[in-house]
């Protein structure tokens, strides 16, 4: 990591968990020995966002998976950033890839959303991936400049946003970028930032790096300059695991 913040650290338990799992997952959370200079965030599924902000200890942050656009009211099935920040969530996920290819959000709607949940307050881990068939064709700087301008041109500022790199190919397939493929973009990014926003947002913004991540190769991930931290899916839901990642900083 480039030193310029602390390591971050999310975990996207996804739609996954029961009332039964959860708390077994928050007590290895609660008993586990965490470095203390990371921040380390998790984002239940809304259902149980209460549940774990009640029984997880306060030296973990609670992240929501989505939230809408703007103010609540008639808008069936959605949860506002100020339902959110009623339970005491402090940070949101932004167009993560299965958001962007399952559901079906775009740019400039993510982007919206984005720049809302900033405005009232909530931190935004935004997330930026190409598709394995847009590395394959040579746009994965391309479309990663594309989903970051969105943010760019909507983010009222860059202090409470953590930039997420997640190539769709290496989520959840247990094919996990190299090191030099995760730096090689986190550096292209930090570039792009430099050149388009700030140099100083260029240094400061954290760029945290998702797919596939586990036990097994956070260490030698972590080593990589511009890369800041992690968002991890199917580990986060191992209490010891995501602590090993978590501790893989040092
Ligand atoms: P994964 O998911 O760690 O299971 O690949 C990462 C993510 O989607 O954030």
């Amino acid at each position: 990591m480039t030193g310029t913040g602390k390591f971050f650290v999310g975990g996207n338990w996804k739609c996954n968990g029961t009332k039964d799992s959860i708390s077994k997952l928050v007590s290895d959370l609660n008993s586990a020995k965490l470095e203390a200079d990371v921040d380390v965030v998790v984002a239940p599924p809304f259902v149980y966002l209460d549940q774990v902000k009640s029984s997880l200890t306060d030296r973990i942050e609670i992240s929501a998976q989505n939230s809408w656009v703007g103010k609540g009211g008639a808008f069936t099935g959605e949860i506002s950033v100020e339902q959110l920040k009623d339970i005491g969530v402090k940070w949101v996920i932004l167009g993560h890839s299965e958001r962007r290819h399952i559901v079906g959000e775009d740019d400039q709607f993510i982007g919206k959303k984005a720049a809302y949940a900033l405005s009232e307050g909530l931190g935004v881990i935004a997330c930026i991936g190409e598709l394995l068939e847009e590395r394959e064709a040579g746009k994965t700087f391309d479309v990663c400049f594309q989903q970051l301008k969105a943010f760019a041109d909507t983010v009222p500022s860059w202090d409470n946003v953590v930039i997420a790199y997640e190539p769709v190919w290496a989520i959840g397939t247990g094919k996990v970028a190299t090191p030099q493929q995760a730096q090689e973009v986190h550096a292209a990014v930090r570039d792009w930032l430099k050149n388009n926003v700030s140099a100083e947002v260029a240094s400061k913004t954290r760029i945290i790096y998702g797919g596939s991540v586990n036990g097994g190769n956070s260490a030698e991930l972590a080593k990589q300059e511009d890369i800041d931290g992690f968002l991890v899916g199917g580990a986060s839901l191992k209490g010891p695991e995501f602590a090993i990642i978590i501790n893989s900083v040092t």
